[in-house]
């Protein structure tokens, strides 16, 4: 029975956030979610409730009457979690064509961040282009390192930058927070960012931060020289006191393998001394690149360095070539196994596609990690869930990360309770890039929201099958419009841009 005073505070909420999101009442929908189990995104445990939407806002939770006019969505028992932020995303690739970012949605991700790894330019005219023609999921951005000194150095890049280029570098970036950057990102093992100093990333870092932004970083080794790139991090939030995040964060080398409470406990020293310091994660052992980043050095005909790679970063059976324009046929193939058609050793076989014109191009997916060491940093309090993926790649966390974590790393597995995955989804991974007013399912938050089947939420991509998308999510809202439901995308485009 619906009362007076409970249709009051409805109607007194909708006004007000009508006002507050400069919405008309036209565009505004209610919508009232009955019998979900709520699992707000906080770590609470889960429990049963209905959830009111008024406009783009998350109104009410608790046992609630319908409203007249009111669109009902029975959940009958299935989970309602914040929809989920996927940190370190590069599914902006492709965006404008496919805005129904069905990668996305259909794992229950409502907000992806950009501009990762060194990556992101013009933030300005990327905010403005998703306002014009939004797609479905919300879009934030770092700006990125990497855009911004190639900007500068142009081709003369393999080198430390003067003070008078560091300053343009300040100054671009400067613009880019302006414009609404979360922060600066780095990707330290890529050109050109590889080239830069310590001093350089601290002193552009510094400017995000002053700024009232972060820092995130695919950090300058994840291999050979792994301990002193996790400690420039951490100097870089403590000289700066701003808050850094490592991106997809790894053991990535044989030698490392079984580290991972070390590590753990690297990070954990730091954060008691007071550097706000966090990771995101992604749940594969695999990563994918170019032939490139195998040789930091860049010597791409050194047999001594060629050797170390294949003994100790990836062995040949653990890459796989998944991009080769110049050799169509090697695609799905092993280095061992395209050693062996090519009669040559791996080393040999290494050393001459990368002699070949865009070799250190040629994509690869390889193994970089130990499970037990994803699950390990995965577990971790401070990390949260990413996807480093993209809605047309070849590797299968695009379009599986998310629902992999939640449901068979959860479900069957048990790493942690699904509250925790969930936590690590939203209001952790809000807070670990700085977005506000989204990831948890409370009065006043946007109403960005998935109902999944908790039994049957699984990933379906692999390696073979990059792209087959994750089964379990019923309905996904973004600022309160259903953008999926039953399998399929609504062809409604509610994401906004995300200026910090
Ligand atoms: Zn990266």
């Amino acid at each position: 029975m619906l009362t007076r005073s409970s249709a009051w505070s409805a109607l007194v909420g909708f006004v007000s956030l009508i006002g507050a999101s400069g919405q008309s009442p036209q565009q505004a929908s209610n919508s009232l979610i009955r019998g979900a189990v709520v699992i707000d995104g906080s770590g609470a445990a889960g429990r049963r409730a209905d959830v009111r939407i008024g406009g783009d806002r998350i109104v009410e939770i608790g046992q609630l009457q319908p409203n007249t006019g009111e669109h009902i969505v029975d959940a009958n028992g299935l989970a309602l979690a914040p929809g989920f932020i996927d940190t370190h995303s590069h599914h902006d690739r492709g965006l404008d064509t496919a805005r129904d970012a069905v990668a996305m949605v259909s794992q229950g991700v409502t907000t992806i961040v950009v501009g990762q790894d060194g990556g992101g330019s013009d933030l300005a005219a990327m905010f403005s282009r998703l306002g014009n023609r939004p797609a479905s999921v919300n879009v934030a951005s770092y700006a990125g390192h990497g855009a911004i000194r190639s900007r500068v150095m142009g081709k003369d890049f393999a080198r430390h930058a003067t003070a008078a280029e560091i300053d343009r570098m300040k100054a671009m970036l400067k613009i880019e927070m302006d414009a609404g950057a979360l922060g600066l990102s780095t990707g330290l093992e890529y050109d050109p960012g590889i080239y830069a100093s310590h001093e350089e990333v601290l002193a552009l870092a510094k400017v995000a931060g002053d700024a009232g932004g972060r820092y995130i970083s695919h950090i300058r080794s994840e291999d050979r020289w792994f301990w002193d790139a996790i400690d420039e991090v951490i100097t870089i939030g403590r000289v700066n006191a701003m808050p850094v995040q490592v991106s997809h964060i790894k053991l990535g080398m044989h030698d490392l393998w079984g580290q991972a409470e070390k590590l753990v406990a690297v990070l954990d020293r730091a954060r008691a001394s007071g550097v706000q310091l966090t990771a995101d994660v992604y749940p594969y052992s695999y990563w994918q690149s170019n032939l490139g980043v195998l040789y930091p050095k860049r010597n791409y005909s050194d047999e001594t360095e060629t050797a170390f790679v294949l003994a100790h970063v990836s062995l040949a059976s653990d890459i796989i070539f998944n991009r080769f324009p110049s050799h169509p046929e090697y695609v799905g193939k092993t280095l061992a196994q395209v050693a062996d058609m090519r009669h040559a050793s791996p080393d040999r076989t290494l050393i001459g596609i990368l002699a070949e014109p865009g070799g250190e191009s040629v994509g690869i997916v390889a193994k970089g990690m130990a499970d037990a060491d994803v699950e390990r940093l995965m577990q971790w309090p401070f990390s949260n869930v990413c996807s480093d993926g993209q809605s047309f790649g070849l590797h299968p966390r695009g379009f599986g990360s998310f629902a992999k974590v939640v449901g068979p790393w959860v479900r069957d597995r048990r790493l942690f309770p699904v509250e925790e995955a969930v936590r690590k989804m939203s209001s952790l991974a809000a807070a670990n890039v700085g977005i506000a007013s989204r990831g948890r399912i409370a009065p006043g938050y946007f109403a960005d929201l998935v109902l999944f089947d908790a039994a049957a939420i699984a990933d379906r991509a692999d390696f073979g099958s990059a792209q087959a998308q994750a089964v379990g999510v019923r309905t996904v809202w973004v600022n309160g419009q259903i953008v999926f439901e039953n399998g399929r995308t609504t062809g409604v485009f509610s994401g906004r841009p995300l200026r910090r």
